[in-house]
């Protein structure tokens, strides 16, 4: 859909009038078209900083580096070009006076943030540290991101914190990659946990990572689900695109599209699951992405909803899911260092109005990845969850006006997400980089106010 406020905020004619409104002055987010590139930080200014102890600092310009990177490592003096990229190691806080370190860094700093500037502060995980007060620190730096991101929002900046398990810190080039660059556009106010549960691939490629991969995406007919098959395949993946039969004419478009093929199936059928599994073995030899993409509403108060209407939620966006999920797992379609991925949604984190059935079948998701990422781990297979915000679909077109431009303004950068923004996501924690990353559900929101 289209945003006109963003259009008509960005205007020489209106800008100053929407301005003098009060209205909210989205900018334009920066977003690439194409696949990853090999160098991504080449062209950009980029700036390191740590506090003094940090165990992150190095692993953190090897990131930038291999990126294409020049890395500064202190302030230029003069207010030159704008900074495109700032990463903090602020995995050496231990005390609370060391919390000190970030705003003696970020003060100068935060005035100087490009527009669609990336913010990436890595912390140590609270629940490793030695002692309750260096825990106590650790868990603050994410009330300092989330404040920040707030802060620069308004100018297209992301801010985001890895937690870094010791020991993880090897698994960090391609999440500063993501969290640095244009594909986190949407990504803001985030902590993720970077963790070395999950047994290391083979081979981490950071470009076109998912050439000889093959990827199945539900409900890739339109929307996120139709955006992420074309991502994944501008890594390189094969993607065999799955869809109800009633939408069979926009699936092939899809299919087509991507260079993909189509796969007409309703996932709640019974059939459904040994139907999936025959498909990718028998074309394919097995499957490495999973997206579980595939979702419908059917918004109603509780009060006022009908038990069909409980039912059809809770069986496209959970049962369905669990059932595919059992079906690869025992049949061994599902290959060794997999990645599977969830479409849950901020429903699902903080409950919504009229979505009972929804959010429930989205916050079981978020339970899911976590009881299921362990289970996992030992044969290299990630399982994490996105939670999308507002973002610009088929979905929301349902919504009433006010809903609408209410949910779409009430995040960090005023305005609502791309179906891109959902599948940059979805396709970075598809890839063999991503392995340090398992049970998050991580949210492409704007951080958007709801359940923040
Ligand atoms: P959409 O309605 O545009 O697309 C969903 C697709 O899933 C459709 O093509 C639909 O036909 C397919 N589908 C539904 N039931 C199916 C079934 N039984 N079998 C096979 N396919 C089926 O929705 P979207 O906005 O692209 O959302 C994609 C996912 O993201 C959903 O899980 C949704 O809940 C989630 N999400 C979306 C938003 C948003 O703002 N758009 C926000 C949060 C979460």
């Amino acid at each position: 859909m289209a945003d006109t406020l963003v259009k008509l905020a960005n205007s020489p004619l209106t800008g100053r009038l929407v301005r003098a409104l009060g209205l909210p002055s989205p900018i334009p987010l920066a977003r690439a078209s194409g696949g990853s590139t090999a160098q991504p930080f080449a062209d950009r200014t980029v700036l390191l900083g740590g506090a003094p102890g940090g165990f992150a600092t190095s692993e953190g310009r090897r990131a930038l580096q291999g990126g294409g990177a020049v890395v500064l490592e202190a302030l230029p003096a003069e207010e030159g070009r704008g900074l495109d990229v700032v990463l903090f190691d602020a995995t050496g806080l231990a005390k609370p006076a060391d919390a000190r370190a970030l705003y003696d860094f970020f003060h100068p700093v935060v005035r100087r943030l490009a527009r669609n500037g990336r913010v990436l502060v890595l912390a140590s995980l609270p629940e490793e540290a030695e002692a309750p007060a260096a825990a106590a620190v650790a868990r603050g730096v994410e009330g300092f991101v989330r404040s920040l991101g707030k802060e620069a929002g308004r100018r297209g900046v992301t801010a985001n914190l890895a937690y870094v398990a010791r020991g993880a810190e090897e698994r960090l080039a391609a999440v500063v990659r993501f969290f640095c660059c244009a594909p986190s556009t949407y990504v803001s106010g985030q902590a993720v946990r970077v963790t070395a549960e999950v047994r290391a691939p083979g081979a981490v490629p950071l470009h076109e990572a998912l050439r000889g991969k093959v990827a199945l995406v539900t409900g890739a007919a339109r929307g996120i689900g139709a955006a992420t098959a074309e991502r994944l395949a501008q890594e390189g993946a094969r993607v065999v695109c799955l869809d109800v039969p009633a939408l069979e004419e926009a699936l092939r478009a899809t299919a087509k599209a991507v260079g993909g093929e189509a796969l007409a199936l309703d996932v709640t059928s019974p059939d459904a699951p040994a139907r999936l599994v025959a498909t990718l073995k028998e074309r394919h030899g097995g499957v490495d992405v999973v997206v579980h993409n595939a979702g419908i509403t059917r918004d109603r108060t509780l009060a006022k909803m009908t038990p069909e209407a409980w039912d059809q939620v809770l069986a496209v966006n959970l049962a369905a899911i669990v059932a595919a999920d059992e079906a690869l797992l025992a049949s061994g379609a599902l290959r060794d260092e997999g990645r599977l991925v969830y479409l849950s949604s901020i429903s699902g984190v903080a409950g919504n109005f009229g979505q009972a059935n929804y959010a429930t079948s989205k916050a079981a998701l978020i339970g899911y990845v976590a009881a299921l990422a362990p289970r996992l781990a030992p044969r290299g297979i990630c399982a994490n969850a996105v939670a999308p915000g507002f973002i610009e679909t088929a979905m929301v077109a349902r919504m009433p006006l006010m809903t609408r431009e209410v949910g779409r303004r009430l995040n960090s950068l005023s305005q609502g997400g791309q179906p891109r923004d959902v599948a940059e996501l979805v396709t970075f924690l598809s890839t063999p980089g991503a392995f340090g990353l398992t049970g998050n559900t991580i949210r492409a929101c704007g951080q958007g106010l709801i359940g923040a």
